[in-house]
C-alpha cells in the first residue's frame, strides 16, 4: 500500500493524455524522491505556462499574445486559411513545412452524438475573417473520420460564396484518423494534393 499522497499523485498524472497507469506510477515515484527544488520548479513551470497561455482571438491557436505570431506574420500568405480541429494540429502542419498561409482552429468537429453542434465551433469567427481578411482559399484540414467528413461538407456548404475556393486535404491521409497520426511527408503531400470542394 502506497501513502495517500503518492496515490493521489498517481491518480492526477494518470489523467494526462498518453500516460497509462504504469507510467503514472513510475513518474509519481520518481517525483516524490527527487530533489524538492526540482519538484517545486516543475510545479511552478506548469502553473506559469497555464497562466500565460491563452487562445488567439483571431485564429484560436495557443499563444502568449493575441493576435498570435502566425496571425501577425506579414510574410505569410494572407489569401490562404487552413481550417484545423485543434490548436495542436497547427504544429503538425507547420512541421510539414508545406504550408505558408494562415490558420483557423475550429475547436472540435460536428458530432450530434456527443452534443457538438455547429454553433459550438468557431465557424462564426471564420465567417467574420472571410469578410475582413483577403482570403481567397479555405483549406480544410480535418481528420478523415465520419465527423471530419461531415464537418468538412458542412463548412463547404456554409462558407460557399463568390470568388472563394474551398478545398480539402485528404490525399494519403489514413482513413478514419486525425492529423497527429500523419508523418510530415504524408501531410505535405496531402496539402499539395488538396481537392476543390466547390
Ligand atoms: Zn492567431
Amino acid at each position: 500500500m502506497l501513502p495517500a499522497s503518492i496515490t493521489a499523485l498517481i491518480s492526477a498524472l494518470g489523467k494526462l493524455p498518453g500516460v497509462g497507469p504504469r507510467s503514472a506510477e513510475r513518474i509519481a515515484l520518481h517525483l516524490v524522491q527527487t530533489d524538492p527544488a526540482a519538484a517545486k520548479q516543475l510545479a511552478e513551470t506548469i502553473l506559469l505556462a497555464r497562466d500565460k497561455i491563452r487562445f488567439c482571438d483571431v485564429c484560436g491557436s495557443l499563444t502568449e499574445q493575441s493576435p498570435c505570431s502566425i496571425c501577425t506574420d506579414t510574410r505569410r500568405d494572407a489569401s490562404l486559411v487552413c481550417v484545423v480541429e485543434r490548436a495542436v494540429d497547427i504544429l503538425s502542419i507547420e512541421k510539414s513545412g508545406a504550408y505558408r498561409g494562415k490558420f483557423h482552429v475550429l475547436g472540435g468537429k460536428i458530432s450530434p452524438l456527443d452534443g457538438v453542434e455547429p454553433e459550438d465551433l468557431r465557424i462564426a469567427e471564420l465567417e467574420k475573417r472571410l469578410k475582413h481578411e483577403p482570403i481567397k482559399e479555405v483549406v480544410i484540414a480535418l481528420g478523415t473520420d465520419v465527423e471530419g467528413d461531415a464537418t468538412s461538407y458542412y463548412l463547404a456548404k456554409r462558407l460557399a460564396r463568390q470568388g472563394l475556393k474551398i478545398s480539402r486535404i485528404a490525399y494519403g491521409l489514413p482513413a478514419g484518423s486525425g492529423l497527429e497520426f500523419a508523418d510530415e511527408l504524408t501531410l505535405s503531400r496531402a496539402l499539395e494534393g488538396r481537392r476543390e470542394m466547390n
